[in-house]
């Protein structure tokens, strides 16, 4: 696995891990105290507004219930819901993650990788990813092979700040 996209992406708390999507964003001053969003309160960390909901899900008491949501449908930035096996070598099986739902990933992937300060040759990383994915990788490291391939240039983690 490729060290930028584990912790820029894989292990990163402001990531959703099912769809790459950003769903939390730096706060500017995160000594104060914010109330309203359940597993952020007293965090340095605010939901993405842009890619989030505040609901209700699954727990044994309702006050535990409420969670923040990506709007791809997870809880929280490190649950996902896909298998992550290799492409299946029988043609009549299907993968967990198809061709469609992987381009979305290699998408989010090259997006979230550029917000975070890292300068990418798009059609490196795209050709690889799929390349590698056809050959039969599984998705992580299908990314991983665009990764390796596609880095032109490395910053400090460029994150977007919120005054909230
Ligand atoms: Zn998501």
């Amino acid at each position: 696995m490729h060290e930028i996209l584990q912790k820029r992406v894989f292990n990163a708390p402001d990531v959703c891990l099912n769809c790459h999507r950003r769903i939390r964003v730096e706060r500017n001053r995160p000594e104060r105290q914010y109330s309203t969003d359940a597993s952020t309160s007293e965090s340095k960390w605010a939901r993405n507004r842009k890619t989030t909901t505040v609901a209700y899900g699954p727990a044994d008491a309702v006050s535990d219930a409420k969670g923040i949501w990506c709007d791809c449908g997870v809880e929280g930035s490190y649950v996902r819901i896909w298998d992550d096996e290799p492409l299946p070598e029988d043609e009549n099986k299907t993968a967990d993650v198809n061709a469609e739902q992987f381009r979305r990933l290699v998408q989010a992937t090259i997006r979230i990788l550029e917000d975070k300060g890292i300068t990418l040759d798009r059609q490196a990383f795209a050709s690889h990813a799929l390349q590698a994915r056809h050959d039969g990788d599984c998705v992580t490291e299908s990314l991983s092979a665009g990764t390796s391939h596609a880095i032109v240039r490395v910053s400090e983690a460029s994150r977007k700040r919120v005054t909230a």
